[in-house]
């Protein structure tokens, strides 16, 4: 049996699927004799650049050409389009690698062929280059000259994944191009066109199958056919889901639907073993990690109002199922760690364990409910009179929950940017004193905990006074002995040195004077306040062991 790809690759430019705008202009140039004397044909791979090029030298070169039943298209029938579209061995289009053929000699040797013209009366060179980008310079500069002053009757075609390095190394020649943009093939494409394959081989396959099939070769129709040829001589009978996951090592739907339910449920302790089950069933967990960004990526274009492609009947089912449970906000920040954590998995000699850290956090993940969803759960409408939020709405988050406060953010862990100094005052120094506690915190997770509790009371001069927050003595005597540390972490941000002063815990007028709040202390004020005037809120609050956040 001939390869499936090779089989149904296109013939005529109307064969070309998704990129028919490619199609009718090439077309619409050899029937109006306007064709140029260099393309370039840029796109993802596997989506019929290589093939549109063999089009073009067919139509060009067609004996029955002047007979045509579409003007510009060729027979593919005749001795020439044959011999092209076969690849067999044709004077007049010469296919290149510039992958293997990128050396200044092939350029010349690529010059001095073209100087001679097609090989009859009538007909047109054709130079295919693929991998064009792999060209050097030397090779481009070469090319260049022919294309300034081209021979009758050449066309160069150069295939490109990646457009932008000729930009870098060639641009000029650039200039001397007509650049066409071959588009991605959607999953849908691909399984029509599978279909009419199937179909045309007498062959039949689930839908699902097919759909993985698309997923798996990403956009390129040559994947395609490639893999549906190795489903289909795997086994006999029916092309089923089940064979096309064997053949192609995918996991299966359910993994990612216990993804998706430990990361709702937060079940950790489910981590270890779905982990375990992976890397005995010998599953790439590179693999893995793209396909359960894939489903979280479902989930949220199905809160967003979307609907993601090629789905298999089960995974839209699961989707369905999760994206209430996985507000949109969530599935964001579940996203932000796992793009945190892919470079790892790629580096680390452990990807097992980079994994498994990827879930865990995930499950341990902080999610965010609105305040007013939990008040209308509760039948109740937000309290009209004092706003919980400054213009935002209020976010309740679990107490347990070990990350920063801010919601629906990822959160940051890149290193920080280099302070900015500036003047010493109260002011400022209040306005940075989550990234002082933050840096103390990369320092020492201890003294971070001590400075989150603590907040500036004044600055006198070099002086600056801060004041623990809680009552216990064992604070107090941390900060004290932190001192020194906390001089320098300030003074990181300041113009001068820095002498640090501690106040007593609960001494001065903190009650009196809410401007001298934390942030802490203010989100707490405030949800003690919802809470006198809202019974409904408090019993949520307490039934669901949340805090209030800005
Ligand atoms: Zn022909």
């Amino acid at each position: 049996m001939i390869a499936l790809a090779r089989k149904y690759r296109p013939k005529r430019f109307s064969d070309l699927i998704v990129q028919e705008h490619i199609g009718a202009a090439l077309r619409g140039a050899v029937a109006a004799g306007r064709v140029a004397h260099g393309y370039l044909f840029a796109g993802p791979r596997g989506v019929g650049k290589t093939t549109a090029a063999r089009i073009l030298a067919m139509a060009l070169n067609c004996e029955r050409r002047a007979s045509a039943a579409v003007a510009g298209e060729p027979c593919g029938a005749c001795d020439s389009c044959t011999r092209i579209w076969t690849g067999a061995v044709n004077l007049d289009v010469v296919e290149l690698d510039a992958a293997s053929n990128r050396g200044v000699d092939d350029a010349r040797d690529l010059r001095e062929r073209a100087m001679y013209a097609a090989s009859a009366e009538g007909r047109h060179k054709v130079y295919i280059v693929d991998e064009a980008h792999m060209l050097t310079r030397e090779a481009w500069n070469a090319l260049l000259k022919i294309l300034e002053e081209p021979p009758s009757r050449v066309v160069f075609v150069f295939a490109t994944t990646e457009p932008q390095k000729i930009a870098q190394s060639a641009a000029p020649i650039l200039s001397r191009l007509q650049r066409f943009d071959f588009r991605r093939i959607g999953p849908h494409a691909i399984v029509d066109r599978l279909k009419q394959v199937l179909a045309a081989e007498g062959l039949s396959a689930d839908d699902d199958a097919l759909r993985l099939i698309a997923r798996s070769a990403d956009g390129g129709m040559r994947d395609g056919l490639s893999i549906l040829d190795q489903v289909v001589s795997f086994g006999e009978g029916p092309v089923t889901a089940a064979r096309v996951r064997e053949v192609l090592g995918l996991i299966s739907d359910d993994v990612y639907g216990e993804v998706l339910r430990l990361v709702a449920e937060r079940d950790t302790k489910a981590v270890f073993p779905l982990v375990a089950r992976l890397v005995d069933e010998g599953a790439d967990l590179g693999e893995f990690v793209i396909g359960a960004g894939d489903v979280l990526r479902a989930v949220l274009l199905a809160n967003l109002g979307g609907k993601a492609e090629g789905l298999t009947e089960a995974m839209a089912g699961l989707v369905e199922r999760y994206c209430s449970l996985l507000p949109a906000p969530d599935v964001v920040r579940l996203l932000a760690v796992l793009t945190e954590l892919e470079p790892q998995l790629r580096t680390s000699g452990n990807a097992r364990l980079v994994v498994e850290l990827l879930l865990l956090r995930w499950a341990m993940m902080s999610r965010t409910v609105e305040l007013e969803e939990v008040l209308r759960a509760l039948g109740k409408e937000p309290g009209k009179g004092e706003p919980p939020g400054k213009g935002s709405p209020a976010v309740l988050r679990d107490a347990v929950s070990p990350l920063p406060p801010s919601p629906a953010v990822p959160p940051a862990v890149s290193p920080p940017i280099p302070p900015e100094r500036g003047a010493l005052t109260v002011e400022r120094l209040r306005g940075l004193w989550s990234r002082i506690v933050e840096d103390a915190r990369a320092k020492s997770p201890m003294l971070g905990a001590l400075l989150e509790r603590a907040e500036v009371v004044s600055v006198d001069g070099i002086g600056v006074s801060i004041r623990p927050l809680d009552t216990n003595p064992v604070h107090a005597e941390g900060l004290e002995r932190q001192r020194e540390a906390l001089a320098l972490l300030v003074g990181r941000y300041v113009t001068e040195p820095v002498r640090i002063k501690l106040q007593g815990a609960g001494s001065g007028e903190r009650s009196a004077r809410p401007g001298r709040l934390t942030e802490e202390g203010a989100r707490a004020e405030r949800l003690k306040a919802l809470r006198a005037k809202d019974p409904g809120l408090s019993a949520a609050v307490d039934a669901l062991d949340l805090e209030l956040l800005e």
